[in-house]
């Protein structure tokens, strides 16, 4: 884990700690949000609800990991409408996360990356209509799983807001510590 702490410390990320496993509980009123979410993205992808799959099946795939690492980009915005640095934060964190990802696929096998809002990776998500053109790379967020994100930062002992002016994108990646798969 010491690690992937590392790692994720070199790829950029602005904080980075382990994951308390016992605050993974996939909680139905955060599945809730996704339906009434400002996101929109419900049934808009298959990394977004209810594509994903169930909240119980999104349990039972976490309960096959038994710790993780939690990561955050943190960036500093002129004002709350600064909409470039939002999208550009988001971005960068999305790149950033995908790089750790495949570097953890390498060293650790098999992983379960739960990122920081919707599938972005092709400019329009075949969903429904055709399959996913990336099943290996793409990943749902904490959120689809029914992780409520702040609970998650706390209990892993990072904070979830990092006071005014500043925007911070959160993801994790679950992993099986000493298995090599
Ligand atoms: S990889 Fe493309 S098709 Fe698959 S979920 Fe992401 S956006 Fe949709």
């Amino acid at each position: 884990m010491e690690q992937a702490l590392a790692l994720a410390k070199d790829i950029g990320f602005s904080h980075a700690a382990l994951l308390d496993p016992s605050a993974l509980e996939a909680r139905q009123d955060v599945r809730a949000m996704c339906i009434t979410g400002k996101c929109r993205m419900y049934g808009k992808s298959w990394s977004c609800p209810p594509a994903c799959g169930s909240l119980e099946q999104c349990a039972s795939r976490m309960k096959r990991y038994n710790t993780g690492i939690i990561v955050q980009t943190t960036a500093l915005m002129q004002d709350e409408f600064d909409y470039e640095s939002v999208k550009e934060t988001e971005k960068k964190h999305k790149q950033m996360f995908m790089t750790l990802t495949r570097q953890m696929r390498l060293l650790h096998g098999n992983c379960l990356p739960l990122g920081a809002g919707a599938c972005t990776l092709c400019r329009t998500c075949t969903y429904p209509d055709r399959p996913c053109r990336f099943p290996e790379k793409r990943f749902s967020s904490m959120e689809a799983y029914g992780l409520l994100v702040s609970d998650v930062c706390l209990k892993s002992g990072l904070q979830y807001y990092y006071g005014p002016k500043t925007l911070t994108f959160t993801s994790c990646i679950l992993m099986k510590e000493g298995i090599a798969q």
